[in-house]
């Protein structure tokens, strides 16, 4: 089976040239591997550039997207597979258990919302996916010193910091998959 990358991003492009560059080298990254990227479908902000970069390398994706969402996220529908479900909760659970790992990108709420789904997920032994914050430009240092003071103040076990890596890079995230 083909290696699937969940990615989860920004819906828009942040403020810095800095976090497109980084979800196009990603896309990169995941087309020159062979690999496939699972993510939201959408053809908006970090989103469309992800996997259109993907496209552009000649690699496969998988694009989920929930009904009330195709008009504002402008649903994706040239993609290898594109599937449209009726809600929230389903695009999340379909585009997990589609993929091998996750990779998380600059994002907004819903970026953070689908980390710390992941997050709990494994936290509670129902998987073991790999988990990488992508962290250009240190935007997930206050997420990551978050994750430490709930350790800190006795609210995780130290293992919830084992379940999330980070990367200064798209390469060096995609560096640190193997798939057997
Ligand atoms: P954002 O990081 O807020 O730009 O959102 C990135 C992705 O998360 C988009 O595909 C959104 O559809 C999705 N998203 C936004 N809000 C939520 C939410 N409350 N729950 C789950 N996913 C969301």
């Amino acid at each position: 089976m083909t290696p699937s990358i969940c990615v989860y991003c920004g819906s828009r492009d942040g403020n810095s040239p800095t976090y497109s560059e980084a979800s196009e080298a990603l896309g990169r990254g995941i087309a020159a591997r062979g690999w496939r990227l699972v993510y939201g479908a959408g053809d908006v902000g970090l989103m469309g550039r992800v996997a259109r970069t993907v496209q552009a390398g000649g690699g496969d994706t998988f694009g989920v997207i929930p009904t009330h969402l195709m008009q504002l996220e402008v649903g994706k529908r040239d993609l290898t597979s594109f599937v449209v479900t009726e809600t929230m909760h389903e695009r999340k659970k379909v585009m997990f258990m589609n993929a091998d790992a996750v990779i998380v990108l600059p994002g907004g709420a819903g970026t953070l919302d689908e980390f710390f789904e992941v997050l709990t997920w494994r936290q509670l032994g129902l998987h073991e996916k790999p988990i990488i914050l992508l962290n250009i430009d240190g935007v997930w240092d206050d997420l990551i010193a978050m994750l430490h003071g709930i350790v800190a103040r006795g609210f995780a076990e130290q293992s919830l910091l084992d379940f999330v890596q980070t990367a200064p890079d798209a390469e060096a995230a995609l560096d640190l998959l193997t798939f057997g």
